[in-house]
């Protein structure tokens, strides 16, 4: 067997002013040189699991870039073309091959594309033909419809929210290309579309959860292969946006179209249930200042860079100030002219420091503190939710009135507590913790915190999808229209 395997990905916000090129992507992760020689990550991950699975079986590995960028606005066109460009012409030196495994985002927005994956996945059917398998797969943040189903034999979605499973995934799309290679099954792939938009965690007690352990207790019987809930990602104005129901079954299509539209069907009358809760500025404040034995965990949703935002809004900040909170702690605030200042200036300087609310339209207005710099240190990590090194850049820590506040010299979140405590600031004395993030943190921070808000902050990620100008959407869709599918009356 010959196999091509290749990464390419990145989430678009398409409210961001400030557009994704090709110096994002080799700024971050880049890798020309086999997947194997990189270091371990979600990113890498399926190639890694891929490369592994086929090297094991003896097959021969055919490899193009890997590559995979923080969300930031629409993609140049120039820099999705070269590199789309760059992956179809490594495809055909080493054509012909038996199959095709691309881990994509699914959420990739350029000029001039609104379907990335699916303009991807088409030319590389042209190129192999119609006998080569070609293999997805995809965050279940994504966008999908018929070009990118007629174009591929499998896509496989995470179920996971926080996506705790892309290895899990990758190994159940290698198991079902390897079947499908050898003629003990012919996959039929089927969409249903749920007319649906939101943020729907998989962790929490509840429907989600149940949702989940149902997909998975439904594949493998009844001719059913595989089932994937693509959530969709709301921040991108795309008439292909939403969630949609994704089934592969053995042989028959109808198999596929029941079981999408039944599944479609189950989440559409969870979704409302589902749907991650947001809190407003005024009542975290007001649930800040009682009287807790554990800090309360705030999220600053709209302005996490995960999701394409600047992470450079201080609106969490000013509130803890303003409402006289004087033992808290917050980060990140990108600022990498702030940071320059603070090393500048070293350790235990006072300043009046100008942070934040720089970047672009939705970076709300600076703040102007007077801090103590308590903290720096080039070249610094954090541990992610798997216990693997991520770069956060060159960071600052001020303390403001009891506030300590972190600054980052690059766009990070806050994915686990080492973000704070390798950096000597102590957790669980704190009133307030406030993370720029939406909710993967969540339940590493659990043990540490009394109660968990999400908070809806002013910013480019607003949960408050009338506050974004859409203009491209699918419509009808839930929540701009309550109940799109009449299924709930
Ligand atoms: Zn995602």
């Amino acid at each position: 067997m010959k196999v091509f395997i290749s990464t390419f990905g990145t989430e678009s916000n398409t409210f961001a002013t400030y557009p994704t090129s090709l110096t994002n992507f080799r700024r971050s992760r880049w890798y020309e040189n086999g997947i194997d020689n990189t270091a371990s990550g979600p990113w890498a991950g399926p190639a890694k699991l891929w490369h592994a699975q086929a090297t094991q079986r003896g097959w021969t590995i055919c490899e193009s870039l890997h590559t995979f960028t923080e969300p930031s606005g629409t993609v140049s066109r120039a820099a999705y073309e070269e590199i789309r460009d760059r992956i179809l012409a490594d495809l055909r030196e080493c054509a012909p091959v038996d199959a095709v495994l691309l881990f994509l985002h699914g959420a990739m927005v350029a000029d001039g594309y609104d379907d990335c994956e699916g303009d991807l996945a088409t030319r590389v059917r042209q190129i192999v033909g119609p006998t080569t398998k070609i293999g997805i797969e995809l965050d279940l943040h994504a966008h999908m419809d018929h070009v990118l189903l007629d174009a591929s034999d499998l896509i496989v979605i995470y179920k996971a929210y926080p996506h705790i499973d892309y290895n899990d995934r990758a190994q159940e799309l290698f198991d079902l290309m390897e079947r499908t290679l050898s003629g003990d099954i012919q996959p039929k792939m089927s969409i249903f579309d749920c007319r649906s938009m939101g943020l729907f965690p998989t962790t929490p007690e509840g429907p989600m959860k149940e949702f989940v352990a149902d997909m998975m207790s439904a594949e493998g019987k009844n001719g059913i292969l595989s089932l994937s809930l693509n959530h969709g990602f709301p921040w991108a104005d795309v008439p292909l946006a939403g969630a949609k129901m994704l089934a592969i079954a053995d042989g028959d299509s109808s198999i596929a179209d029941a079981a999408a539209e039944e599944f479609g069907k189950y989440f559409y009358l969870i979704r409302k249930e589902a749907a991650l809760k947001f809190t407003s500025m005024d009542k975290a404040m007001e649930i800040a200042q009682a009287p807790r034995d554990k800090p309360v965990l705030m999220a600053d949703v709209s302005d996490q860079s995960g999701a394409g935002a600047p992470g450079d809004t201080n609106h969490l900040v000013r509130a803890y100030l303003d409402a006289n909170i004087s033992n808290a702690v917050f980060g990140p605030i990108w600022d990498p002219a702030a940071v320059d200042i603070c090393f500048q200036l070293g350790v235990g300087s006072l300043s009046c420091l100008r942070i934040g609310g720089k970047f672009e339209p939705h970076s709300g207005p600076p703040l102007d503190i007077d801090a103590e710099i308590v903290f720096l240190k080039r070249d610094a990590f954090q541990e992610s939710d798997q216990k693997e090194k991520m770069s956060i850049g060159d960071i600052a820590i001020i303390k403001s009135a009891g506030v300590e506040i972190v600054l980052s010299s690059i766009r990070t979140n806050v994915y686990t507590p080492s973000f704070f405590l390798d950096h000597g600031i102590t957790l669980e004395d704190k009133t307030v913790i406030g993370v720029k993030n939406l909710y993967k943190h969540t339940d590493i921070f659990a043990p540490l915190v009394s109660e968990q808000l999400y908070v809806a902050t002013p910013g480019l990620c607003q949960p408050d999808f009338d506050k974004l100008d859409f203009k491209r959407l699918p419509r009808p869709i839930w929540p701009f229209e309550d109940d799109p599918l009449g299924l709930e009356t």
